[in-house]
């Protein structure tokens, strides 16, 4: 629910990019008072343009902070925030790490949380811009059920959805597992519908067939590569993104890291890693991930 009334509460937030701005105005729409602090200056003016108050430095932000979220490009770079932000934090605190980041980072910054005393999750959300902007996210949460209750309102204000995924680092771990599985059967659908084209199907038979059959998938039914096929999508809008080639081979990347030191075989998430590397490479960057159906069109039959 929002608008829940917690508005005595006080929030810095660390990281305010694509992603972090616009999640900070919601919260600070919804009666938070929020300070914000970002490493590049011209995200801070940008903040400070929207009317969020901005702090010279990330102890400065925190010091009198309930909660401290991040949204953050790294695992690296969540820990040297984290190494700035616990000093000065209050005992009680609740850090809030919503950036996507590897398994093994996660579950050090709770560790270091829990040290100093700090409660803590991650919490990666799925939803993009957009999903930042209309507060939709989907947050994917790990860390105690006490950690998990008390940020049950703040992620309310930013999202739609909120799951609680078990102990720490565990919403990483559905994050990468279920964007593993993205790439995989996006790379799939491709496929499909280029053999279907170069066998003489149309895209529209196709879709009525595999939408409705065992192959029917979200990449399939909701995310359609295919223009003038299925629901609206990135297809339709020229492959602007949507989800940009470089997000999905960041998730990808985590997934392979988490893979290896889990000692756990992906052989499909590695080669879909190494096609979308190739597809970044030669023509995919900034383009949304489901633009590969060009590159599986006119690639080599011994293409690997
Ligand atoms: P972004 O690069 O736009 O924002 C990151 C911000 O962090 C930048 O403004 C940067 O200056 C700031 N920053 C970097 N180092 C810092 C430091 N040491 N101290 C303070 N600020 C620092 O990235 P984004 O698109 O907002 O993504 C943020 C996170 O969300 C990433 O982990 C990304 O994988 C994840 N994510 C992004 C999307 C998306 O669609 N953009 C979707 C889901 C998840």
């Amino acid at each position: 629910m929002k608008g829940g009334g917690h508005h005595m509460s006080t929030v810095a937030f660390i990281g305010l990019g694509n992603m972090g701005l616009p999640m900070a105005i919601n919260l600070k729409n919804a009666g938070y008072a929020l300070t914000g602090f970002d490493a590049v200056p011209e995200a801070m003016a940008a903040a400070r343009e929207v009317g969020i108050a901005t702090a010279a430095s990330v102890a400065e932000a925190v010091a009198d902070a309930d909660f401290v979220v991040t949204m953050l490009p790294n695992g690296p770079i969540v820990l040297t925030v984290y190494a700035q932000m616990i000093p000065a934090a209050r005992r009680g605190a609740v850090a809030v790490d919503c950036s996507t980041v590897d398994v093994t980072s996660a579950k050090k910054a709770h560790e270091l949380a829990a040290a100093a005393g700090l409660l803590a999750v991650d919490a990666p959300v799925s939803g993009g811009t957009v999903g930042a902007s209309a507060g939709t996210l989907t947050f994917m949460v790990g860390g105690s059920r006490e950690a998990f209750e008390k940020v049950g309102p703040i992620l309310d204000e930013m999202g739609g959805r909120i799951v609680h995924c078990g102990d720490g680092g565990a919403g990483q771990a559905a994050k990468i597992c279920n964007n593993m599985l993205l790439g995989i059967s996006m790379i799939g659908t491709c496929e499909a519908f280029a053999l279907a084209e170069k066998l003489g199907l149309s895209a529209q038979a196709a879709f009525d067939v595999m939408s409705t059959s065992s192959g029917s998938c979200w990449s399939v039914n909701t995310y359609c590569p295919v223009p003038g096929t299925g629901p609206q999508s990135p297809a339709d809008n020229g492959y602007k993104p949507g989800f940009a080639t470089e997000l999905m081979l960041k998730d990808l990347g985590l997934s392979q890291q988490a893979a290896a030191e889990a000692g756990q075989a992906t052989p499909m998430g590695a080669h879909a890693l190494a096609l979308y590397r190739y597809f970044e490479e030669h023509g995919g960057a900034g383009r949304d991930f489901s633009a590969i159906i060009d590159y599986l069109r006119t690639a080599t039959r011994d293409v690997s």
